[in-house]
């Protein structure tokens, strides 16, 4: 540590607020990666390995982050199973999207897919093997040959432990080279100088001291926000951090209407079963019996797009045929399945049915029910991982100092609606694409402009007066106020009198938010503290996220308007913008078009089609 600190250029000013100084231990890099996750840590790879003083701030240990949670696999056209085609998964994608995601950046995805997960072969992860040695690879849902005419078989996997094997092998991929790690360490706030991000604040967890990073670069890699929600499958951990600091910075987020539900979080507990069990011939049925999706989506069936077999499994409850004894879910089976073939390819998601259900996979039904997963939402950015906001009429202007990866990002490549296995392959691909811009825009241990006297000060301010904050209402309840809102007024199907309760309601939240009271004082392993700041971050999202759903007025993706069934490409095949101004609390909507070209003449745009499985 001793080579970073100290060299901010003299002595730092301390912040200094009702009487309490704050003093900053300054760091100066090239580059500091603000997550440990697989998108933060294949950047801190990328970085590294181009000799960039990297440094990587992350509020848990790295493989804890919730990456190392996924299960189901990584999507990319090895075909090692059967035929297959970086163009049609290119078309898989697109249309998984329902048209809102860029096709450049879809097409740099796909594109780049195969050699993204070649290498995680070649740095050690122990995928699973088909007879001849190959990566094993399974049938996810909406995921086709042919242009929507086969059924792919695209997804690597290593049993159902695929996050896991990712994340420890990044991690020690990331060991190899200088990067420094500050670990539980908390990022607070950018810090923002006329409009460019010159580095990040953090808190050391430990000791309660201040850090200040400034960098050529700052890289958001802070993962989803599923905990504004009541029943989500992330970690408790996944509070959106970054994105919340963009909306703190001024800078909007992007299609933050658009929040996958997975059909298949167990019943209660929320805990995930992957997509992987139905890859491997699981199937759903109603308190009849019956295996429903047959009717919903006769060709893909129990494997259609993820929004589509959600939709369907709330239909069922609603209409009284759901299980249980408040017939309130779902059952998936998996017991007709060979136990060995369970064993071998889906351990894990037997043990958490065992444990969180009660069930034995072989012999008995999974209760399950659709549970909020990934944020399609997010910062947005183009395919090198730059942040983009609008600025006049230009609505692809970079935001100097600051990039934004993994599921904080927006590049778009999910648009509506995000393709199981797509988000591991989008977090390495487009990982090593930050740090090929890096390398190839930042002047190796380049000179820093001096910062600001007063830099960093706002972040300080703010963990003070969350610190000593002696409102009425605690955290906890203001936490779960907005989470029940959410899950109630912002879920699978959304109506114009649904959301505009909602609105209202966690508008309400919002405002008193500023009567939040902690009892903690300290400085150290503060949890009351850092879930008020995480808190604070998460029903900014919320805001956005509930505001940008009632102005949509369309059904597209993950988006469902009960009183606008249809998607309306002439007036809504646009990202949504959205600002958040914590001062006086209102939220600014506006919209950025779709990027309706590819990156080559490889592939032609794929013009808009209805959307049926
Ligand atoms: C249960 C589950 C199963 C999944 N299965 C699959 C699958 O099979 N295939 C697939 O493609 N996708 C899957 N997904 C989705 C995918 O795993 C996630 O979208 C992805 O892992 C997110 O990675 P990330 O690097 O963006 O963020 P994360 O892995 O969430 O990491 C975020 C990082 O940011 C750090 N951080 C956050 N805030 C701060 C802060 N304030 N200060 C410092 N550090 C901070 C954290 O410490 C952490 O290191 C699954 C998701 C879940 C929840």
């Amino acid at each position: 540590m001793a080579e970073l600190n100290g060299s901010a250029g003299g002595p730092a000013p301390v912040p200094n607020i009702n009487g309490r100084a704050y003093p900053f231990i300054d760091h100066t890099v090239d580059v500091v990666v603000v997550g440990a996750g697989g998108a933060g840590l294949r950047a801190v790879v990328g970085c590294a390995e181009a000799g960039l003083k990297t440094a990587c701030i992350t509020k848990v240990f790295p493989t804890r982050s919730h990456t190392v949670a996924a299960q189901g696999g990584i999507s990319a056209s090895l075909g090692n199973m059967g035929p297959d085609d970086w163009r049609w998964h290119m078309y898989d994608t697109v249309k998984g999207s329902d048209w809102l995601g860029d096709q450049d950046a879809i097409e740099y995805l796909v594109r780049n897919a195969p050699a993204a997960v070649y290498e995680l072969e070649h740095w050690g992860v122990p995928f699973s093997r088909t007879e001849e040695g190959k990566i094993y690879q399974r049938p996810f849902g909406g995921m086709t040959t042919h242009f929507g005419k086969g059924r792919a078989q695209r997804t690597c996997a290593a049993a159902d432990r695929t996050g896991h094997a990712i994340l420890h092998t990044l991690y020690g991929q990331s060991l190899r080279h200088s990067a420094e790690f500050f670990i539980e360490y908390f990022a607070i706030d950018l810090i923002m100088e006329d409009g460019a991000c010159r580095g990040v604040v953090a808190l050391c967890l430990e000791d309660g001291s201040l850090h200040r990073f400034r960098a050529h670069r700052t890289i958001l890699a802070t993962g989803g926000y599923g905990r504004a929600y009541f029943s989500a499958t992330s970690a408790h951990t996944c509070t959106g951090d970054g994105n919340a600091m963009v909306l703190r910075a001024g800078l909007p987020l992007q299609d933050m209407e658009f929040v996958q539900f997975h059909p298949t979080g167990i019943y209660g507990s929320g805990c995930l079963i992957t997509e992987g069990a139905r890859g491997e011939g699981g199937y759903l049925v109603n308190s009849a019996g019956e295996r429903f999706m047959e009717r919903y989506a006769p060709s893909a069936k129990d494997l259609a797009s993820r929004d589509v077999v959600s939709r369907a499994m709330t239909i069922e409850i609603r209409e009284g045929r759901g299980v249980g004894k408040n017939a309130d879910h779902i059952y998936l089976h998996l017991d007709h399945l060979d136990p060995a073939i369970l064993h071998e390819r889906l351990p894990g998601i037997s043990e958490s049915a065992k444990i969180f259900a009660g069930v034995d996979v072989t012999k008995q039904p999974i209760p399950v029910l659709p549970t909020v997963h990934y944020n399609m939402g997010g910062i947005p950015t183009n395919y090198h991982g730059e942040v983009l906001t609008k600025v006049g009429g230009d609505p692809d202007t970079v935001v100097p100092g600051l990039m934004a990866l993994g599921e904080a990002a927006c590049v778009s490549v999910h648009g509506a609606n995000r393709l199981g296995s797509n988000s591991l392959i989008d977090l390495v691909v487009f990982g090593r694409a930050a740090g090929l811009r890096c390398a190839e825009m930042i002047e190796k241990g380049g000179k820093h402009a001096d910062l600001p006297k007063d830099a960093g000060f706002q972040a300080v301010e703010r963990l003070d007066r969350l610190r000593y904050a002696s409102g009425a209402i605690p955290t906890a309840e203001l936490r779960s106020r907005m989470q029940k809102t959410m899950q109630t007024n912002c879920a699978v199907f959304r109506t114009g009198e649904v959301l505009e309760e909602g609105h209202k309601l966690i508008h309400d939240i919002w405002s008193v938010s500023g009567d939040i009271r902690v009892t903690d004082r300290s400085l150290i392993w503060n949890s009351d503290l850092i879930e008020s700041l995480e808190y604070e971050n998460l029903i900014s999202q919320a805001v956005v996220t509930m505001d940008s759903a009632l102005n949509r007025q369309e059904s597209r993706g993950a988006h469902a308007r009960e009183d606008f069934p249809d998607r309306d490409d002439r007036e809504w095949m646009k990202h949504t913008l959205a600002w958040a101004d914590p001062a006086t609390r209102t939220v600014t909507l506006d919209y950025r078009p779709v990027h309706a070209y590819t990156m080559s003449n490889d592939i032609e745009y794929i013009a808009p089609q209805k959307r049926v499985y």
